[in-house]
Parts: structure tokens; sequence; C-alpha cells
């Protein structure tokens, strides 16, 4: 028989004759109450055995973890807790779980043992949440763009430049480790490599989508993308998916505009579409705030938080504004920050985005216009700054609780201040000859942002550690499944 999803039968407006339901044990009490999930939903079905004429022996195989099927009526439920539950009239167990290892056992586990058990952690209500969510999210990504006629790309993963800087790149390669091939001078042969160059894992394909937005309009990608950072940061992985969306003739104050507005989206399309889920990550939450100090708590629950995100603009502030703010405020009075802002110039680190965005403004924030010298090439220099006080159109927006999720800009659409600005920085104009093109015919104002989907993820669920918002998390030192 065909089986139903335990969503659609708690979901059922009226009792069933006859359901089939499959799924995993994940309690069993008094011989008789099986809770059921079958990953359709947080909730589990209730599946009332009719103890007295099943065999002990079978009784005894329904153990947390085990996978069955059972047949029997959807009946309005006696108990509290649940409309529907099926008294079941044939169980069948399909795959056994031994109660004495199984590692998910039905109590509380930390995190950290959770993230050791990786395969198995997804079968908790929280993982489960945390992966429905996240799902969802990924579908409000396509959704949003492709109702605005943006067109997806697939950019390289394997790239063959590595002018962009984005970060530390894991590098590609097929020659052998011991006996590499070596020039004259005793360097790496890499002509004698697969490619017959060096290769990389991409870390971000914002150069690749601006050749692509320059003939399709409005693109954007969502990928893997690579990082060799060494930084064991709760907000760092090895292996991330970004969004990058590209746009012709878009300005900074557009490209602003889109980052809001699809991040509003997305959140929105979470809040309309995984309640359950949302709710359940929401209690999650506050039990673990309460084991943090007072004053590091959170003032608002999770559900609000987002609410709050949807309600409100993201307060706009340029950097000299926020280098203001920071250089009088108490902490750097105090020197409380580890990296104190003496000057204009200065590259703001995690703790003074935190404190813009938790204690000064209380809501996200868009930093733009950064100085030149602490931004990209590509960036769009603006006009009439002062020597040496150069500023590019850069966006970064600031998240509560998370630092910064997205990083964007304005590109430079001039063909010689970009060659100009790849000159005084070293790069090879002769390695990005492709990404020069653009500017050499039909350049255009254009601009674009990469979003961090995990820190989207992190954001919308409430979790603290970008480990627990992907399901295999790469990070130094660990790489298992
Ligand atoms: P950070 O300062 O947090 O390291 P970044 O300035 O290196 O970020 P960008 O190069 O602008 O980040 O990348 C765009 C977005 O990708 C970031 O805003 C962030 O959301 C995300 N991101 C960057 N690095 C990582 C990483 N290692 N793991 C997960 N997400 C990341
Ligand atoms: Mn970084």
């Amino acid at each position: 028989m065909k089986h139903t999803k335990v969503k659609d039968l708690l979901n059922s407006t009226k009792t069933i004759h006859e359901v089939t339901a499959k799924g995993w044990v994940r309690t069993f009490r008094n011989n008789q109450f099986i809770a059921l999930n079958d990953g359709s939903t947080i909730h589990n079905i209730q599946c009332v055995v009719d103890f007295e004429n099943t065999p002990e022996t079978t009784l005894k195989r329904i153990t947390t973890g085990a996978a069955i099927s059972v047949t029997g009526e959807l009946a309005e439920s006696q108990g509290a807790g649940q409309k529907y539950e099926i008294q079941v009239k044939k169980l069948e167990i399909l795959g056994d779980s031994d109660a004495e290892k199984f590692p998910m056992q039905p109590k509380k586990h930390s995190l950290e043992f959770l993230r050791e058990n990786a395969h198995l952690r997804v079968r908790t209500n929280a993982f489960g949440a945390i992966m429905r969510v996240r799902s969802a999210l990924s579908f409000a990504v396509h959704q949003y763009f492709q109702q605005k006629g943006f067109v997806y790309v697939n950019t390289p993963i394997i790239t063959g430049s590595d002018a962009e800087g984005a970060g530390e790149m894991f590098q590609v390669s097929a020659l052998p480790f011991d006996n590499t091939p070596r020039t004259e001078e005793g360097k790496v042969n890499y002509k004698e490599d697969f490619f017959g160059k060096q290769t990389n894992l991409t870390v971000s394909g914002q150069l690749e989508a601006e050749t692509y937005a320059m003939a399709l309009g409005q693109v954007y990608t969502f990928g893997p993308t690579f990082r060799a950072e060494n930084s064991n940061t709760s907000r760092h992985l090895a292996e991330f998916w970004m969004i990058e969306p590209e746009v012709a003739f878009n300005d900074l104050a557009a490209n602003m505009d889109l980052a809001e507005d699809f991040i509003k989206y997305v959140v929105k399309y979470a809040v309309d579409n995984c309640a359950d889920d949302l709710k359940f990550l929401e209690g999650r939450l506050t039990e673990e705030e309460k084991q943090k100090p007072q004053a590091e708590r959170s003032e608002m629950a999770l559900l609000e938080k987002l609410q709050f995100v949807l309600e409100n603009n993201f307060k706009r502030v340029s950097y000299t504004e926020a280098v203001d703010i920071l250089r009088d405020s108490t902490p750097n009075k105090k020197k409380k920050f580890q990296y104190l802002i003496e000057e204009w110039g200065a590259d703001l680190q995690s703790e003074h985005e935190r404190f813009l965005v938790e204690k000064h403004f209380k809501c996200p924030v868009i930093l733009f216009d950064y100085p030149a010298k602490i931004k990209a090439f590509y960036m769009r220099l603006n006009d009439n700054t002062e020597p040496g006080k150069e500023t590019v159109r850069a966006m970064d927006i600031l998240f509560p609780g998370i630092g910064e999720i997205v990083g964007g800009s304005q590109r430079e659409e001039r063909l010689d201040v970009l060659i100009e600005k790849m000159k005084a920085l070293g790069i090879d104009e002769e390695e990005l000859w492709w990404y020069l093109d653009t500017r050499r015919f039909g350049s255009a104002v254009h601009s674009g942002f990469g979003l961090g989907f995990e820190r989207l993820v992190l954001f919308v669920t409430g979790m603290t550690n970008i480990r627990d918002v992907i399901p295999f998390p790469r990070t130094p030192m660990n790489a298992e499944f």
C-alpha cells in the first residue's frame, strides 16, 4: 500500500479508514504509543499499538531510531496533544535500530556531540527543522530572482583566475605531490598540470557573473564557494554557499534597495512557510539563552526578531559616520575594543560591526562608501573625494548576532581607472584580460553583492554556530563525512 506523509495525515480534515505511514521511531512508551517521524514535519504522529495482539518479539523491536511501516485507521485521538492518531492494525519493522547503540537518544544532546554525528543529527527535532528551513530559504532565493526576471548563472567552481583576493584559495591540481614536475628555476611547473596552468576552487563567482550581467542584464549565482580561511570562528566555513546577484545599470543605491528587498522577501517566505519549525527553533533559542547572563540575552524572541527585520528599514550609514560613532563610543574610550578605532581609514572588525548593529542602531545596518584602501580593486571610486581620503561605492550589510551578511558594491566601469587601480595593487592585467573586456566593449554602470547563504540561515533559525546550519560543515581540521 502506498504510504502517506505524516504531515498530510496530521493535516487531515477527516478520519480515514485505512492509511499507511512509514518513518523512524522517536519514542515508544508503555508498550503502546509510538511517536513516529518521517521528516515531512517537526511533528510526530502517534501510533497506537494493540500490544495484546502484537507478538512480544515485534514489540521489542520498536526502538528509538528503527524504521517502521504502520497501517491502520486514522482516528481522532483520545489523548491530548494531537488531533489524529493511527490505530495500528499492521506493523512492520523495516530496519532495526539497536537502542543501546543508537547515538540519538531521546534526550538533549550537546551541539558538539551532534556535530560529531552529523549523519544522524538530522534525525533530531532541531536539525530536521533547520534543514527544512534551509531548503525553504533556498527555494525562496530562486523564486525571488526568477519572479523578477533574473537569469540564474552557474559560474565555474574551478577557476583559473586568482586575482580577486576575496580569500585564501584551495589549489586544484592533478600533479603528483611527490616527484612534482619543476621548472629550471625549481618552481612547480603548472604547464604540466591538468589545465596547463595553476587553478583554484572559486572564492566568488562575481567576476564571471559581471560578464554575464553585461549581456543578460540581471543575473544571479547560487553555488558553493571555498575559502581556505584559517580563522576558526562561528561565522566562517571553508565551504559555503553564496548568492551573488549582478545587475547592469544599477548604481549603489539601487544595489542597496535590491539587497534589502531580497533579504526581506526570503525571510518573509520562511516566516510564512516554516511556521512550525520556526516556533520550535524559537523555543530552542529561548532555552539556550537562559544559560546566558541576563545582559547577554537578546531582547527579542526569534519570530519577533524576524518580524522586526521585515517591518523596519535597514539603517544606511556611511563609513565616515560609522567611524565617528565608533571613535566616540564607550567601548572605544574605555579601551574595551580589541582593536581601537583611532582614525579614519581603519578596517572595521567584527567587534565594531556588532557594536553598531547590536548596541548603537539596534537594527540591520548598511554601511557604505568605504575607504578605497581597505576594499577590493573592482569597486567604483567615488568622484570628488579628497586625496588620501578616497572612498569606493562599497556596501556591507550587518545583522544583529551575525555581523556581515552581505558584501557588495557598484563596480568600476571605467577602463582607465580600473587598469590604474590594478597596476597600483600589482594585479596582472593579462590574467584578467577577459574581465577587462567588459569595460572595453559596451561598459556600463553595474552593481552586485554576495550574500553568504549560511549566515542567512543562521539568522532565520536563531542558531549561533555556522557549523549547525549546513549538513556537513567543512572547517579547519574537519572534513568528516
Ligand atoms: P568576513 O569579513 O565575514 O570574512 P568577507 O568580507 O570575507 O566576510 P565577502 O568576500 O564580501 O565576505 O563575501 C560575501 C559574503 O559571503 C559575506 O558577506 C558573508 O555573508 C559570506 N562569507 C564570506 N566568507 C564566508 C565564510 N568563510 N563562511 C561563510 N560565509 C562567508
Ligand atoms: Mn573574510
